[in-house]
């Protein structure tokens, strides 16, 4: 039996008794808000009081062709009728078939091989669990440790955890996990005079040499967001490190696994980031826009060469890995109306002019006195706003509220991320509200 909620205030209230919410102090509830959503359309979020707002954060970045896509839903009403699941351990099916075949195709070549997960945070999982066990089945049971870029993040579970740079992360859990190195990020807002954006990042890619050099035999992988490192607060760089850092993972036999959990899909401007360094990674990390927004799934891809290393008569050399969900042919489906959607609509194409149309429409903002280091890569713009506030991020939250704006500000970093089907006025009306509200916080 459905119990409907009959407005706003009633099912915040009852959600804050009996939901544990993520990524928040729920204390702060008690001043700041919860927006109960009824329904959504296209880049629109409505409650149940008559409210809307922009979704310009695609509901932590997984949202592609908006809420209530007509196109992804007839696929998945279709996909109901025939199979809801099954498990993929001794089974398969149409959808997970179609979808490894289809993103062989379109990923950077060598990458052969789909391994299914749920989340993001699996295929981190996946991926690191893979390359130590690789370099084992290789006689090279040395080899397994990992390196990340500082201030990364690729998932909050212990494994993922442990190559994630957030200090609010590390200092609650350091003590239950093996944190690994880091070397310097080579974010273009870290540059010293005169050095321009490729300049950071070939003196990044130095400190990486010289920590491959001293510890490539303990070494199993490096792990990075490639182009854009998102939690650090969209931290943009140039693809000139992904080239060296391909390179050096080359020449020191360390692999290099590509998160595009967050950046793949088309985000910045390439289905995958990797194609701007025009390099193939061992592991390609797909997740977050794969299904649309609609249902959660992750994909590892790797290469021949770490397949074959697991092939084997004995069950210990194979990969020792399962989620109850693995390849589910639900969001399967959903990923294959996706893909299906790119194709159709010529989407990166389309891309690239909405990008250069907000690029035009945002110039007030980026004229802005308080608006700091300006940035774009794809669909993604980011700022940080000089602000007298020390909880900017969450005024900034309820005050875009008030505006029909949903942002959510990482810190004094205000980033959009909006849904591709965003049109013209949606975007004049993002980039207005979004001035009205910095300009009430700074
Ligand atoms: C979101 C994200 C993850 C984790 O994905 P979840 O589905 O939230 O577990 C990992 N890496 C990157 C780069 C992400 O943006």
């Amino acid at each position: 039996m459905k119990k409907s909620a009959s407005s706003n205030a009633d099912l915040v209230s009852r959600s804050l008794s009996a939901v544990w919410h993520p990524c928040s102090q729920m204390k702060h509830y008690e001043a700041f808000p919860l927006v109960a959503v009824a329904r959504g359309q296209g880049v629109w979020l409505y409650d149940f009081d008559g409210g809307r707002y922009l979704d310009a954060v695609s509901s932590w970045w997984v949202n592609l062709f908006g809420h209530a896509n007509p196109r992804i839903n007839a696929a998945l009403r279709d996909q109901l009728d025939q199979l809801e699941h099954v498990m993929l351990a001794g089974f398969t099916h149409q959808p997970v078939v179609e979808l490894s075949e289809r993103l062989r195709e379109l990923a950077p070549t060598g990458l052969g091989h789909c391994f299914y997960g749920s989340d993001g945070a699996s295929a981190t999982e996946i991926a690191l669990k893979m390359s130590a066990h690789y370099w084992r089945n290789s006689g090279q049971p040395d080899k397994r440790q990992f390196i990340s870029l500082a201030n990364s993040y690729h998932g909050e579970t212990l494994g993922a955890l442990s190559v994630t740079d957030v200090a609010l992360f590390r200092d609650a859990y350091g003590a239950l996990i093996r944190q690994q190195a880091t070397v310097a990020s080579p974010d273009w807002r870290e540059a010293c005079d005169g050095e321009d954006a490729e300049a950071v990042a070939l003196r990044a890619a130095g400190e990486l040499e010289a920590h491959l050099q001293q510890h490539h035999e303990q070494l199993a992988a490096f792990i990075i967001e490639p182009l854009v490192q998102g939690a650090a607060g969209m931290a943009m760089y140039h693809p000139a490190y992904l080239r060296r850092a391909r390179e050096l993972c080359d020449r020191y036999r360390v692999h290099l696994i590509a998160d595009e959990i967050a950046v793949g899909m088309g985000r910045t401007g390439t289905l995958f980031a990797c194609e701007q360094g025009g390099i193939s990674p061992d592991f390609l990390l797909i997740s977050k826009g794969i299904t649309g927004g609609y249902l959660p799934l992750s994909i590892v891809m790797t290469t021949d060469e770490v397949y074959r290393a697991f092939y084997d008569d004995q069950t210990a050399r194979g990969f020792l890995h399962s989620h109850s969900y693995t390849g589910n042919p639900l969001a399967c489906r959903a990923a294959l109306a996706t893909l299906d959607i790119f194709a159709a609509d010529d989407v990166l194409r389309a891309n690239r002019h909405r990008a250069a149309r907000l690029n035009q429409i945002a110039a007030p903002l980026r004229a802005h006195p308080a608006v700091r280091n300006w940035r774009n890569t794809g669909m993604i713009w980011a700022f940080e706003v000089e602000s007298p506030h020390a909880d900017f991020a969450r005024r900034c939250f309820a005050l875009g509220l008030q505006h029909e704006l949903l942002l959510r500000p990482m810190g004094n970093t205000v980033y959009f991320m909006p849904p591709y089907v965003i049109s013209e006025d949606e975007m004049q009306w993002l980039v207005e509200r979004t001035l009205a509200v910095i300009g009430a916080l700074t």
